[in-house]
Order: structure tokens, then C-alpha cells, then sequence
């Protein structure tokens, strides 16, 4: 890794201006379907992170006192201008991330939804009221932004998770400061140029980029009222924990393990087009995707026939050269290499292996080969744990309550799926699964922009969810006012 050469290095964004680093420490930007390293990431400090608290703080009064159909003009705006340059930011997350075209298209326009949403903000923030709630006293409700923001994401979704945050955080009033992914700086960097362009005010929205460094000074500094995270479970315990120790509002998304379950009575081959979707779309690379695959009595071999079958036709490539390919690389040669171990790790368990991922890998770029192994039983590291790659998992539960009983044994609680053409079956499965949005025939049961993103268990940490009305409560906190006008007072004075 050599850190000296000269690559493009990735600007911060503090107070309008944007600023090169010329010193400290820099992380490199792959494209993950070469290897070769794009642009470097400047590793921001706690000073970086200031310097921007500073600006988002100066922006705050002017901003938050701007009428909510004021700010709206400006996300109308940035709503036309991404628009026109959504191909040109899929093209761009093709590269520093690795997804086909498609799934590109789909990451923007995830983005894009949020931004459509928070036009709505005036009709949003509208609250309630009741006149002569006691004798001559009216109450009413009003929502005020919290002040400073900031928003810390990961890799796997450059444009989505970030616009999951800031279009509706501003909208609300707020300023705002984004820590991307060190790993996927430049989608995060445009999306910023393009809210400029709008006519954002300088100090409404900032970029620090950086790790470890920056995400402590966020949870810490006193000038920030709430952060948002998307990452791992882990990682998204850690930041809640210090952020509301630091006196901060706090929603942090985690890991996730979702399972699709196969009843017999499925439509077999819809089936198998949202299971290759679920498992094995974005590589594997999604809190959403659907790594575990329950098939129900006699399905279970034919499913995993006709899946292998499926698998094996999968082209995968270099997905910044070609918008023919099935399937992109991995993130980076660690998340390779890890991935592969967890394959190993699986077999010397006593999986079967029926699709080996770890045969033909490209030798330039971070691939590894979709994969379906069997026998998996629910005490296994393989079922309980996130891998985060292109690897299906199948058991064999003998009925829907059993299924649904190894289901609720998993720390995680993000996303279930039932295929099947049975209500009665759709509905005990939707009751009786613990974890927050349920798939009926549906692989990826990721809510749009109109409905929260709602992780339970260790996929979820907080108590307002990300996007929709949870989003715009999160961002804004509620204020009610009483007054009495008193009648009789004001006709003693002869009014
Ligand atoms: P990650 O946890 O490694 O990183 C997320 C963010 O945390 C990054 O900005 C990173 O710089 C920062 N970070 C990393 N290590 C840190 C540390 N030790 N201390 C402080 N900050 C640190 O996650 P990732 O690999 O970028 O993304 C993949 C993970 O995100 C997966 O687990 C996936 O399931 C999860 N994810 C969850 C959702 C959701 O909505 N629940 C959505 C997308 C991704």
C-alpha cells in the first residue's frame, strides 16, 4: 500500500469551503473490481471535526429560522439537479464500490426517494391542536430542529444510507456534519457539490472525513445535539452507547442476518428470482440481504437444485467496465479474505457445499463466488453471525413454527421473508418473527422513503428509527404550548 503516491485526495467539506489535507494520515479508495487504488481519504481529527461544529453552529440560526417552505425551495432544487445526474453517481458507484450499474441505479434512487420526501417538510412539521382544552386554554403542538447533527455511514450504500440522514435532518432545520465511509468517500463528496449547487447555505451541510478519530470527537463534542449511524452492530452499539452517555440523541443501525423462507406451497420460480436477488445482489453486500434460505418439507430439493442451477449462470466482472455483469467484486481484500475464511470455518463445521464461491476467482479485484452451503443447523457461527458476502445458508426446519423458533434465536432483527400462496401461513409467519420488516413474497422487504427503517434486536439501537415520520420526529424535538385567553378579564377592561 503505498500512501506517498499521488492520488487524488478526497476533499473535506468544513463551513462551505472545501478544504485539501496536505498532512496526517490517509486511507486509499480502491476500485474493488481492479484493485487498483482510485483517490486516498484524508483520516480527519478531532480538530477536522471541530473546525466543523464551528461552521454548522454559525450556519444554525439563520438556517433553522428560514420558513420550512424556504428550505423546501432548496431540496426542490436538489431533488431537479440529482436528477439529471443520477447515471453520472451510479457510474461513480460502480467504481469506488464495486456494484453493477443496476444496483447503482437503485442505491441513488433509494437516495433520491428521501430527498423527495423532505420536500414535503412544511406539511411535515405540522403539529396538532386543541382550543378549549380547559376552560378558555388552547394547546398546540410545535416541532423544533435540534441544532448541530451529524451522520456516520458505511460502505456498502455511498448514496442511500448517507441521503437516508441529511436531506431530511436539513429539511428539519438543522445543520448538519457527514462522516462517510472512509472506503467510499467520492459519491458522499458529489452529493454535497450537487446540495451547493441548490443553493445551500454555507455551513448547512459539512463533510468530515475520516475513522475512529472522528466518529469519538462526534460522539463527544458538545456542540452536536444528535447522531445518526449506519454500520455495524458493533461498531452501532458503540456509538450509541458513547453518544447518549454524551448527553446525545442517538439512532444507530447495525448488522443483520434475514432469513426467506420457502413454503411448499410457493410459486417456485418467483421464488428463486427474489432469493438470487436477496442473496447474492450488491454481493452479498446489504443489511437486507437475505443469507439465510429455510425451504419446508418436499421444496427444500428442488429449491436448492434449481438454485444451483441459477447460481452457476451468474456472470460476475469488473462492473465499472461493463453493465453486463451479475454480479460486482467485494468491498475491499480484507472483506475478501474474511468472507473466504468464513466459508472454511463453515465446512470444517459439517456444511455440505453446493455452490463453492472459492473455485475461479478473478486473480485482479476483490471476488469471491456466489456460494450455497447446506446442513447448516442454528447453533452454527455461519447462521448466528453477519458475513456480509455473496454466501447462502440453508436449513432445513421440519414446519413453519419450527423455522419460525430458529428465526427468533438470532441476535439480529432486520428483515424475514415468506414465500408462499397461503394467507393463513403469511400471517402467522408476519406475528410470530421478531425482528421489524417482514417480506411477504417480497426478497428485500426494505421500506422506501415513506416508511422508517425499522431494525429490531442488535440491528437497531435507539428509539426513532432512520427515514419516514421516525425521521423527521428523530431530527426535531416537540414543544406544546398553552395559552389562556381569558374573556372575562379582557371585556372587564373594556376591550
Ligand atoms: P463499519 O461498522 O465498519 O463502519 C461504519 C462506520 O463506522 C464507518 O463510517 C467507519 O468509518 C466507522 N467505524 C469503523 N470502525 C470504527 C471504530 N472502531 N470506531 C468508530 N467508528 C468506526 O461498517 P461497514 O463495514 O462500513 O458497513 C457494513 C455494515 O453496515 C454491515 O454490518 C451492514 O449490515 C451494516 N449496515 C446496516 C444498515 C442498517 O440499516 N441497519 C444499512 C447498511 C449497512
Amino acid at each position: 500500500m503505498d500512501l506517498t503516491a499521488d492520488y487524488e485526495t478526497v476533499p473535506m467539506l468544513i463551513g462551505g469551503k472545501w478544504i485539501s489535507k496536505t498532512d496526517g494520515s490517509f486511507g486509499n479508495v480502491y476500485n474493488p473490481s481492479t484493485g487498483e487504488i482510485i483517490a486516498r481519504t484524508p483520516m480527519g481529527t478531532a480538530l477536522d471535526l471541530d473546525q466543523a461544529v464551528q461552521a454548522a453552529s454559525a450556519a444554525f440560526p439563520a438556517w433553522s429560522q428560514l420558513p420550512a417552505p424556504k428550505r423546501a425551495d432548496v431540496l426542490f432544487r436538489y431533488r431537479y439537479l440529482l436528477e439529471k445526474e443520477m447515471e453520472a453517481i451510479a457510474r461513480l458507484i460502480t467504481i469506488e464500490n464495486g456494484k453493477t450499474i443496476e444496483e447503482a441505479r437503485g442505491d441513488i434512487r433509494r437516495g433520491f426517494e428521501v430527498v423527495e420526501f423532505a420536500c414535503g417538510i412544511a406539511q411535515l412539521l405540522k403539529g396538532e391542536n386543541l382550543s378549549q382544552l380547559a376552560s378558555q386554554i388552547d394547546g398546540i403542538t410545535m416541532r423544533e430542529p435540534l441544532g448541530v447533527c451529524a451522520g456516520i455511514s458505511p460502505f456498502n450504500f455511498p448514496a442511500m444510507v448517507p441521503m437516508w440522514m441529511f436531506p431530511l435532518a436539513i429539511a428539519c432545520g438543522n445543520t448538519f456534519i457527514l462522516k462517510p465511509s472512509e472506503k467510499v468517500p467520492l459519491t458522499a463528496v458529489r452529493l454535497a457539490e450537487m446540495f451547493q449547487e441548490a443553493g445551500l447555505p454555507d455551513g448547512v451541510f459539512n463533510i468530515v472525513h475520516g475513522g475512529k478519530e472522528v466518529v469519538d470527537a462526534i460522539c463527544t463534542h458538545p456542540g452536536i445535539s444528535a447522531i445518526s449511524f449506519v454500520g455495524s452492530s458493533h461498531i452501532a452499539k458503540y456509538v450509541y452507547s458513547l453518544g447518549t452517555a454524551h448527553g446525545k440523541r442517538v439512532q444507530a443501525g447495525g448488522g443483520a442476518k434475514n432469513v426467506q423462507l420457502v413454503m411448499p406451497d410457493a410459486d417456485p420460480e418467483s421464488a428463486i428470482r427474489a432469493i438470487t436477488g436477496a442473496a447474492f445482489g450488491c454481493a452479498g453486500q446489504r443489511c437486507m440481504a437475505g443469507s439465510l434460505l429455510m425451504g419446508i418439507g418436499e421444496i427444500a430439493v428442488p429449491l436448492k437444485e434449481r438454485l444451483s442451477i441459477v447460481m452457476n449462470s451468474l456472470k460476475m466482472g469488473d462492473t465499472s467496465a461493463s453493465d453486463n455483469i451479475d454480479m460486482g467484486p467485494v468491498i475491499d481484500d480484507l472483506a475478501q479474505n474474511r468472507i473466504l475464511k468464513c466459508i472454511d470455518q463453515a465446512i470444517e463445521k459439517g456444511v455440505g457445499v453446493v455452490c463453492d464461491g472459492r473455485n475461479n476467482i478473478p486473480e485482479k479485484g476483490f471476488f469471491v463466488g456466489p456460494t450455497l452451503i447446506e446442513q447448516v443447523l442454528p447453533e452454527m457461527p455461519v447462521f448466528q453471525e453477519e458475513i456480509f458476502g455473496p454466501v447462502l445458508s440453508m436449513l432445513s426446519p421440519k414446519s413453519l413454527e419450527e423455522a419460525i423458533d430458529w428465526l427468533n434465536r438470532l441476535p439480529f432483527g432486520n428483515g424475514a421473508t415468506i414465500y408462499t400462496t397461503n394467507g393463513a401461513a403469511a400471517r402467522q409467519f408476519s406475528q410470530g418473527v421478531k425482528c421489524g420488516m417482514i417480506g411477504v413474497n417480497v426478497g428485500v422487504p426494505a421500506p422506501m422513503a415513506l416508511f422508517p427503517f425499522s431494525g429490531w434486536n442488535d440491528s437497531f439501537y435507539g428509539d426513532l428509527h432512520l427515514q419516514g415520520t421516525e425521521g423527521v420526529m428523530f431530527f426535531t424535538r416537540q414543544k406544546v404550548v398553552l395559552s389562556r385567553w381569558d374573556n372575562n378579564y379582557q371585556r372587564s377592561q373594556g376591550w
